[in-house]
């Protein structure tokens, strides 16, 4: 039997792509076999984000070549749309393949195991305008299922090269969407993260199909329990989709929102698509529409001319809006963006000094929005288990508004909803007891 390794690196996009490449090669008998060891075929699913990101990308490319070095080396990803050639200067690459295309890694790895010529099977992406069709019928975590839903994004932020990796926002077909929920649920999944590069961009290059519509008809699959989207741009929720949050029992009362800047003149200068003021009345929206929803963001600390006053009002707009979480990261110049080549680079010390005030402010943040839920019921689905004390098992999961609760219960409830009285609150976990199994009432608080 022939066997394949992968690796994979970056977004969570990048790592449900590599489950859709493994599946390609299931269908033609291959097993997967451990990254470190001996295998035919290795695929690297390269990230781009970062300059460190290319970085690494290239030693574990190198890494795959040293292992076995009669193997088919096969890169892919977002390092791979942008630079073939870089990758195919490195020795040992057989195939680089980008981020389309790849129901065709099959047929040009059985190519190459003939004529053992290098292939440069990378297009221009900016020209596609079609979603790439790969079918996930599972994940190595079973109890939450990753159902990508778009690919690719418009905005073209300052800082981000993700449009010229990605391409432009693509969204998949509805009705492939709905079949793939249903098989999902099909093989025992109850949780469903809806992905993609703008996943709020979702129905942008549908004729009068919006995210709002996809949402409905996810809320009509049965036995699909919890529907999450894993981000989405405040520009983004508009009438419809505030209707869905309020009305739609699957829907998860948590939201991501990147924010990115507390302060209007470094989101224009990040190209950034609203005000402060914009995105905090939509925050007040969302509030009303789902009462308790934990609001999430990214933000981006020591942007090109973010003086120190303009980090202070973003401290303080960040404080108002009372996030449940930040994911807070300095700033770092990624080649050829127009953000690496602005003056006025902010010092590396600065950046970390911030970066270390808005952990601070996000922990206390996530520690007051667990506090208001002690003493309540919140449903939770156990994805693993641990012993915290000889013959004691604790069960770890996630509340529909992402707590992180542990409680004392057997194997059996693994997978399992589980209706959880909240006992004590903390920074990143929380404890509590089990009250129940229930398959209803998800949102009991
Ligand atoms: S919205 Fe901005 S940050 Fe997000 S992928 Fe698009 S260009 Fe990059």
């Amino acid at each position: 039997m022939p066997s394949v390794a992968f690796y994979t690196l970056g977004c969570k996009v990048n790592f449900y792509d590599t489950e859709a490449i493994w599946q390609l090669f299931k269908q033609e008998g291959y097993e997967q076999v451990d990254f470190e060891g001996q295998a035919d075929v290795y695929v690297i699913n390269t990230c781009t984000v970062t300059n460190t990101g290319d970085k690494k990308s290239r030693q574990m490319i190198r890494r795959a070549v040293r292992r076995n070095p009669e193997a088919i080396v096969a890169v892919t990803g977002c390092y791979a749309q942008t630079s073939p050639g870089e990758i195919l200067d490195i020795p040992g690459v057989d195939l680089v393949i980008g981020n389309q295309d790849r129901d065709q890694i099959i047929r040009h790895v059985n190519g190459i195991r003939e004529s053992r010529q290098p292939v440069n099977a990378v297009r221009n992406i900016m020209k596609t305008r079609e979603f790439e069709e790969l079918d996930v019928p599972g994940f190595a975590e079973r109890t939450r299922a990753f159902l990508k839903i778009q690919d690719g994004c418009n905005n073209f932020c300052t800082f981000c090269i993700i449009p010229w990796s990605r391409g432009l926002s693509r969204s998949r077909d509805p009705k492939s969407i709905i079949k793939q929920a249903h098989q999902l649920v099909e093989a025992g999944y109850k949780e469903f993260v809806l992905t993609g590069i703008h996943t709020g961009g979702y129905g942008d290059d549908l004729d009068n199909y919006r995210l709002a519509d996809l949402l409905w008809e996810l809320d009509k699959v049965d036995g699909m329990e919890r529907v999450r989207i894993s981000s989405i741009e405040a520009s983004q929720i508009d009438e419809k989709l505030l209707d869905v949050l309020n009305r739609s029992s699957k829907m998860c009362r948590h939201l991501h929102i990147p924010l990115q800047a507390g302060h209007n003149e470094v989101l224009k200068r990040m190209r950034r698509k609203y005000t402060t003021e914009e995105y905090f009345a939509k925050m007040q929206l969302i509030r009303q529409a789902m009462p308790d929803v934990a609001i999430t963001t990214d933000v981006i600390v020591g942007f090109p001319g973010e003086t120190d006053e303009m980090f202070r009002a973003g401290y303080d707009f960040m404080k108002a809006v009372d996030y449940s979480e930040m994911h807070v990261f300095p700033y770092s110049k990624r080649t050829g963006t127009p953000a690496a080549r602005m003056e006025d680079q902010v010092d590396e010390e600065i950046k970390n000094d911030r970066v270390q005030q808005l952990i601070d402010l996000s922990e206390e943040m996530q520690l007051a929005y667990a506090r208001r839920f002690v003493g309540q019921t919140v449903g939770v689905i156990t994805e693993r288990s641990a012993k915290d004390a000889p013959g004691r098992d604790i069960q770890h999961g996630f509340s529909d508004n992402y707590l992180q609760v542990l409680f004392e219960g057997g194997d059996e409830l693994q997978g399992q909803l589980c209706r959880v009285k909240l006992t004590e609150a903390g920074v990143n976990e929380c404890r509590g007891e089990l009250v129940g199994v229930a398959g209803e009432a998800l949102r009991s608080i």
